[in-house]
C-alpha cells in the first residue's frame, strides 16, 4: 500500500469518530470575529519529510491560526538573538493560565517561557527591534516558509483583539516597567495582534512547519533558518508548554510536541518525522482544541507517530 492511500484513510477515519465531539466545548468568544465560527467544521492534513501532503475534512478551509503564530515568531526571534534569547524569556511550563500575568512579579518580568502570552509579547518586541514593519515581516515570514503567497491578516480580527486587548495591553505595560521590553507598548501591542489575526489552513500550516520537519531548512529559502538543535528546543518549549496548561496532558495522552491556539487549531511537529494540523473551534477548558486534541490521540496511536 503506497502511503497516500496508506495515511488518507486514517486520518478521514480519525475525524469520523471524533466528529460527535465537535458539539461539546466552546467556541471562543472574546472577540466576536471568533464567536461566529461554524463549530462543526473539522479538518487535518499531515507533512511527511518526503514532501507528501494528505488531508481529510475542512483542511483547506482557513482559520485564525491566534496562538499558533508563536512558534513563527519564536523562531524569528531565535534566529535574530541565538541563545541570548533566553535572557529574555524563560523556558519552564508557567502552570498558568496563557493570559495570566501572577508570575511576572516574581520573576522580575522575564515571562517563563515564549509561548505565555507574556512571554510571546516579548518575542514579538524582539522582532519590533528588529524589523520597522514587524506585522509584515512575522507575515512574509510565515509565506515564504509555507511557500504560499496569499496568506494575510485578518483586519478586522486584529482591530477587534486591539479594542478587547486590556489584558495584553496590561502585560505588556507591566513587563515594560521592568525593562524587559524595549519597543514602544503599542507597537508591539499591534504586531501581536496581527500575528495572532493571521488566517491559514491545515495545509498551509504542515507545510509552514516543514521547516521544523526537516530541522531548519524550508523549500524556497536558500539559508538554515534555525540550527537542527535549535528546532530540537524549539519543539521541546512545543511539548513543554505548547498547550496552555494541559501540556502535561497533552504529553500523556498524545505524546507529540504541539501548538494550539484560540481559533481551534493545534499544530503538532516531530522534526524528522512529520507535522500534523487539525482543526476543530470549540475548546475545552484550557483552550485547546476538544476534538482537535482527541483526533491527534487517535492518529498518533494508530500511526505509532509519537516521541515516546
Ligand atoms: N489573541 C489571543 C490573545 O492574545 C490569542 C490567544 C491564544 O490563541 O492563545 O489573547
Amino acid at each position: 500500500m503506497d502511503t497516500a492511500t496508506h495515511f488518507t484513510p486514517i486520518l478521514e477515519q480519525v475525524l469520523e469518530e471524533v466528529r460527535p465531539l465537535t458539539l461539546h466545548g466552546k467556541v471562543a468568544s472574546y472577540i466576536p470575529e471568533l464567536s461566529h465560527i461554524d463549530r462543526s467544521k473539522l479538518g487535518m492534513a499531515l507533512y511527511l519529510p518526503d514532501g507528501g501532503i494528505y488531508t481529510a475534512g475542512d483542511a483547506h478551509e482557513r482559520f485564525s491560526i491566534q496562538s499558533i503564530s508563536k512558534v513563527f515568531t519564536l523562531v524569528m526571534a531565535y534566529r535574530t538573538l541565538g541563545n541570548a534569547l533566553w535572557e529574555r524569556v524563560g523556558r519552564e511550563p508557567s502552570g498558568n493560565p496563557f493570559n495570566s500575568l501572577v508570575q511576572l512579579e516574581t520573576d522580575k518580568g522575564v515571562p517563563r517561557n515564549p509561548f505565555i502570552n507574556a512571554g510571546a509579547l516579548v518575542v514579538t518586541d524582539i522582532l519590533c527591534s528588529q524589523y520597522v514593519n514587524p506585522h509584515l515581516a512575522i507575515l512574509e515570514f510565515i509565506r515564504q516558509v509555507s511557500g504560499v503567497p496569499d496568506i494575510n491578516f485578518n483586519t478586522r480580527v486584529a482591530r477587534s483583539e486591539a479594542q478587547h486587548g486590556f489584558r495584553n495591553a496590561a502585560m505588556a505595560n507591566f513587563i515594560k516597567s521592568f525593562g524587559n521590553l524595549k519597543a514602544p507598548v503599542d507597537n508591539v501591542l499591534q504586531a501581536y495582534f496581527h500575528q495572532c489575526s493571521i488566517e491559514m489552513s491545515c495545509a498551509e500550516l504542515v507545510r509552514a512547519a516543514q521547516l521544523l520537519v526537516h530541522y531548519g531548512t524550508a523549500p524556497g529559502v536558500s539559508e538554515a533558518l534555525l540550527t537542527p538543535s535549535e528546532v530540537r528546543r524549539v519543539a521541546s518549549i512545543m511539548l513543554t508548554c505548547g498547550t496552555y496548561d494541559a501540556a502535561g496532558d497533552f504529553a500523556f495522552r498524545i505524546g507529540l510536541p504541539a501548538k494550539s491556539g484560540v481559533g481551534g487549531g493545534i499544530l503538532a511537529v516531530v522534526p524528522g518525522r512529520m507535522a500534523l494540523c487539525v482543526w476543530s473551534p470549540a475548546l475545552d477548558v484550557h483552550g485547546n482544541s476538544l476534538a482537535g486534541a482527541k483526533a491527534l490521540e487517535l492518529f498518533a496511536g494508530r500511526t505509532g507517530f509519537s516521541i515516546f
